[in-house]
């Protein structure tokens, strides 16, 4: 099997390289203040477009980069070397939104991908985790749409975004269905903003939702088709989560060597020393396995 990287592969390796050097730069201050300004989003959201590399996910036609799956692991790969998650200020709408109405990808779809608007997915509950079958969320029907009552854990990205991807059990069957929500519909608040062991760049705040009015529109890809678009999500999520993690060991191992050859311990640099040449090997191995 030929691992080497296409032209087209190696140009946009480098793209997205330039990119992450552009983004290292707002690494220490999201480290020390745990986020950015809203100035230096805009800043981002500047460069995030001069780089092309916005909504890598989606087609070209409304917007979007249009990249294959191993094209978007190549960039997901070099954003990964990012610390702070700065790799998410680079956007990439929920592919859940694929399934928009006309109407809904004018309205929510396309401002994503622009960079004007941001999605969010609500799926997590308190006593939905890996099961997310044991939603309490319900949608009930109304004369013109729907009333949600529940609450949503962990909603990555839930402080920044201006809408939400909602699961919710629709109707008196509990058929699993995904609505569409401005966040600032009247009964939807964000309960908690939880700190977490690492520093992201957004948060994952908790949200209830008391008699949330939406439309008949607000439903997204149909009724009951709630579970089978959630799961697509998270297989692209934890597909790109993996790639990313390989960017971040590699330059984990840079470090590391780097200052293995710096150091200096009994007279010479650490890495002549052949227990240290072995663990570096060992994580060289490691990630080209994983890669
Ligand atoms: C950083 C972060 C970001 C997140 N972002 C989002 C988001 O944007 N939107 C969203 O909706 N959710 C989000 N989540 C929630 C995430 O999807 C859940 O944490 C995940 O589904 C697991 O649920 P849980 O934490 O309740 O763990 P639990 O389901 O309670 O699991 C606890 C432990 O039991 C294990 N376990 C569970 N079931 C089994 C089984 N059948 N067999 C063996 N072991 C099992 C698990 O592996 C885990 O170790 C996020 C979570 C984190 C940590």
């Amino acid at each position: 099997m030929d691992f080497r990287l296409t032209p087209r592969q190696a140009d946009l390796k480098r793209t997205a390289r330039e990119l992450t050097e552009t983004l290292t730069a707002y690494e220490t201050d999201c480290e020390e203040n745990n986020g950015l300004t809203a100035r230096d989003h805009a800043a981002i959201r500047d460069a995030v477009l001069a780089s092309g590399l916005q909504a890598v996910n989606m087609p070209q036609e409304w917007g979007g980069a249009g990249l294959t799956i191993l094209e978007q692991v190549i960039v997901q790969e070099e954003l990964g070397q990012l610390t702070g998650a700065l790799w998410d200020t680079v956007w990439r709408p929920a592919n859940a939104l694929r399934f928009c109405t006309p109407a809904q990808r004018a309205r929510y779809l396309e401002p994503v991908i622009r960079g004007e608007r941001r999605d969010c997915y609500a799926v997590t509950e308190p006593g939905a985790g890996s099961d997310p079958q044991n939603l309490a969320t319900t949608a009930t029907r109304t004369a013109d749409g729907w009333v949600l009552n529940g609450e949503k854990w962990f909603v990555t990205v839930g402080d920044h975004a201006d809408f939400m991807i909602v699961l919710a059990a629709a109707g008196t069957d509990r058929e699993p269905t995904l609505f569409l929500v401005d966040k600032d519909t009247p009964g939807i608040e964000m309960t908690r903003v939880p700190r977490f062991m690492h520093t992201f760049v957004y948060e994952h705040p908790e949200f209830t939702f008391t008699e949330v009015h939406v439309p008949e529109d607000a439903v997204l890809g149909g009724v009951g088709k709630g579970y089978d678009i959630t799961r697509s999500w998270f297989t692209e999520e934890r597909l790109m989560i993996a790639a990313r993690t390989t960017g971040a060991a590699e330059r984990a191992l840079r470090l590391a060597r780097d200052w293995a050859v710096e150091r200096k311990q009994f007279g010479s640099p650490i890495a002549d020393f052949q227990l240290v040449q072995g663990m570096l090997a060992d994580c060289a191995v490691d990630i080209a396995v994983n890669r």
